[in-house]
């Protein structure tokens, strides 16, 4: 198996002081054998970024939430995605589903914005995932495949450049399991696991070993190990856990911890 991922999305949460802890705990306690990936929000990113080259942690990366996926012009608000880069991020997290459904992102868009991070020499987490609705009428599988499909060419692509030598992941994040205290079992988020490498392993079979495909929702102390033990859960994309740093590192230590 590749080296885990354990990435923490603090969406429009968090702080320095929050950054400070979780990498002194990193700092004080190792990296536990994966690797650590800090999403502020942007403008903490420069900071953390800093903070986190200093501590060298071994594994320990720096990402942004989001991105645009213009190169630059009148966009008021957006940031492109050579200003993360400049900013001293490896990482950006693409297609998450508070941006597709309160942000209007489409399967498109998501697309565009990994080839942006690509061009930046950015490794992207893409998102995707079902609502509650599509898996109580058995479309998971057809939802995940219809959000992947765009991503083809990106996929087809994929080189080295990522912490683990390719410079994406694909996070399976239900949507219903989202902030919402109940996170999918390992045996289903396996079977999807499953479905997303294959799907990048038709467009790339170097880049479907080397991927690493995450799970997200709901991951806490109590069962992240669980998850962790499912083959082909290559580690998780946390949000309201890693707003605690004794949560998000018991999280990287109790899962995979050597
Ligand atoms: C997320 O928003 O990416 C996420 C997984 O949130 P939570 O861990 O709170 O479910």
């Amino acid at each position: 198996m590749t080296r885990p991922l354990i990435a923490a999305n603090w969406k429009m949460n968090g702080d320095l002081a929050l950054a400070e802890a979780v990498i002194a705990g990193l700092a004080e306690g190792g990296g536990g054998g994966v690797d650590v990936l800090l999403c502020p929000p942007f403008v903490y990113l420069r900071e953390v970024a800093r903070m986190a080259r200093q501590a060298k942690v071994d594994g320990l990366m720096v990402g942004a939430q989001n991105l645009d996926y213009h190169a630059h012009g009148a966009f008021t608000g957006e940031v492109s995605a050579a200003m993360v880069a400049d900013a001293g991020c490896e990482y950006v997290i693409v297609g998450h589903s508070e941006r597709r459904a309160l942000f209007g992102e489409s399967d498109d868009d998501v697309a565009r914005k990994a080839q942006a991070a690509r061009g930046a020499g950015l490794a992207a987490v893409v998102c995707v995932g079902e609502t509650f609705a599509e898996r109580e009428a058995g479309r998971t599988e057809a939802v995940v495949e219809s959000q992947l499909a765009p991503l083809a060419g990106f996929f087809a692509g994929g080189g080295g450049g990522g912490g683990d030598g390719c410079d994406f992941a694909v996070a399976y994040e239900p949507v219903w399991a989202i902030g919402s205290g109940q996170s999918a079992t390992p045996g289903d988020a396996r079977a999807v696991h499953e479905l997303i490498r294959r799907r990048i392993a038709a467009r790339n079979p170097a880049a479907a070993n080397r991927a690493r495909v995450i799970y997200g929702g709901s991951v806490k102390p109590g069962n992240a190990a669980g998850l962790f033990a499912e083959p082909g859960i290559d580690g998780a994309l946390v949000g309201g856990a890693s707003l605690a740093a004794r949560d998000f590192l018991s999280i990287i230590r109790g899962g995979y911890a050597d």
